[in-house]
């Protein structure tokens, strides 16, 4: 079986930067769950589909035209040829995405798309890095090596204020806080990272930095 590595977290928690610097270490494959669902946001408002119509949203995510790449240092995202790597990031897309990700449909869709992606990138580079919120328990419970990075609410909102307004003074973080502790609650269903599932070793990146947040992150794949 092909060696994958499931990383699961919430917003600010240092899920991408941490499992793209792992992957890029390991030599390995490397898929962001996450930017499938912009991805998907993004193509619903590029061609208008009424964002109220779950059936709608479900025929997007069945037809929708997506690239993704796999090098960790250079994720690609393309959309009917269109590069949306930064497109998918705007507090717009952020703030719609779950909307769109708690669709049931929608998801079914998705993660069986995740399943044949992470096979084939482990397949082509020996092993794959795949993470979001669900990998390590819906996408691929049998992964080797399940790991969950949390971090303190305080700890995300410093995080995701200096990526997003590039500092983290009270004004910043408040800015911030929607799109942390919002999106948060809008994805419960979906995930719940008060608790790691069975076999999932929790890694808490609150007073770590990000040399620190990989260090622990490799140990527990080296273990
Ligand atoms: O990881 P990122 O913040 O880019 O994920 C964007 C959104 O995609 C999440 O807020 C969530 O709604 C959805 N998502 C999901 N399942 C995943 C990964 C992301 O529902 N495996």
């Amino acid at each position: 079986t092909p060696f994958v590595i499931g990383i699961d977290g919430p917003s600010g928690s240092g899920k991408s930067s941490v499992s793209r610097a792992v992957a890029s270490r390991l030599g390995a494959g490397y898929l962001d769950t996450g930017a499938m669902y912009r991805a998907l946001t993004w193509w619903c408002r590029h061609t208008e589909v009424d964002l109220g119509d779950a059936a709608a949203i479900t025929r997007a995510a069945l037809e929708l035209p997506l690239t993704i790449g796999d090098d960790p240092e250079a994720p690609t995202v393309l959309v009917d040829g269109t590069d949306v790597a930064e497109a998918i990031r705007t507090s717009e897309i952020s703030s719609l995405v779950s909307t769109i990700a708690t669709v049931p449909d929608v998801r079914v869709e998705m993660q069986r798309r995740q399943r044949a992606l992470i096979e084939d990138i482990a397949d082509r580079h020996g092993a794959c890095v795949a993470e979001g919120r669900d990998v390590t328990t819906v996408i691929a419970p049998d992964a080797p090596v399940r790991i969950l990075l949390t971090a303190s609410e305080e700890a995300r909102l410093r995080r995701r204020s200096l990526e997003v307004h590039g500092a983290s003074d009270q004004a910043a973080i408040e800015a911030t806080r929607d799109q942390v502790v919002r999106r948060d609650r809008d994805d419960s269903t979906v995930s719940q990272f008060t608790e790691a599932a069975e076999g999932v070793s929790v890694v808490d990146t609150s007073d770590l930095d990000f040399e620190g947040s990989v260090a622990a992150v490799m140990a527990i794949v080296d273990a």
